[in-house]
């Protein structure tokens, strides 16, 4: 089987993290988290964290050129290619997504398809709330989902209408998502929409 090319979106608290960090070990691809690349970045201070501080701090998303620059080298790298990968935090615009089709169709390859791990806005705000982080307030939880609901869920079409998109329920102990996901995948990989 050749090298699976997944994306996963969900709201901030939907357990996103958790589950790619779960999904990656048990099919053996690599996790792409734009979130930890610009934390790096910036941790290290290299020119890129230098331009995407202020951004990252105030919770307000990095230019789309930046974004589409960095993916743009990380799946160009040997390990994306040989191993396949999951990328998280990334398409987060529609302008993202055109180009992530653009740099795979350069590279000769597609897309295998998109997971939605779908946790309502009620829900993921009493997850957050309740982890009680200092940047979790509600008046800052409010503004995250707001950003994600208006750059973020007009993606969900936008892999709908190629056929990519799986929803999965993200509600309910931790395995029983993450078997919720592996079915999905299973599913995708055996009909061919993954390869
Ligand atoms: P969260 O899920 O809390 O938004 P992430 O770890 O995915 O966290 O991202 C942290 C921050 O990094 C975002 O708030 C944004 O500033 C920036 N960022 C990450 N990915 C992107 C992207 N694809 N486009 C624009 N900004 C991004």
């Amino acid at each position: 089987m050749a090298a699976m090319r997944l994306v996963i979106l969900g709201r901030q608290g939907s357990g996103k993290s958790t589950q790619s960090a779960r999904l990656v070990d048990a099919y053996g691809i690599v996790h792409i988290s734009t979130g930890d690349m610009l934390r790096s970045a910036v941790v290290a201070g290299s020119d890129l964290g230098r331009q995407a501080r202020a951004r990252v701090d105030a919770g307000e998303l990095v230019s789309d050129e930046i974004m589409i620059g960095i993916v743009t080298e990380r799946l160009a790298e040997a390990d994306v290619v040989e191993h396949g990968f999951l990328l998280d935090g990334f398409p987060r615009t529609p302008a993202q997504a055109e180009a992530l089709e653009d740099i795979l169709g350069a590279a000769g390859s597609v897309l295998g398809g998109a997971l939605n791990l779908e946790v309502p806005v009620d829900v993921v705000t009493g997850r957050m709330v309740a982890r009680g982080r200092v940047d979790d307030t509600e008046e800052a939880i409010s503004r995250r989902l707001g950003l994600y609901e208006s750059e973020t869920a007009p993606l969900l079409a936008w892999f709908e209408e190629r056929g990519l998109l799986t929803v999965v329920d993200g509600q309910g102990a931790e395995d029983e998502v993450f078997s919720r996901l592996c079915v999905a995948l299973d599913g995708a990989v055996l009909d061919g929409s993954v390869s």
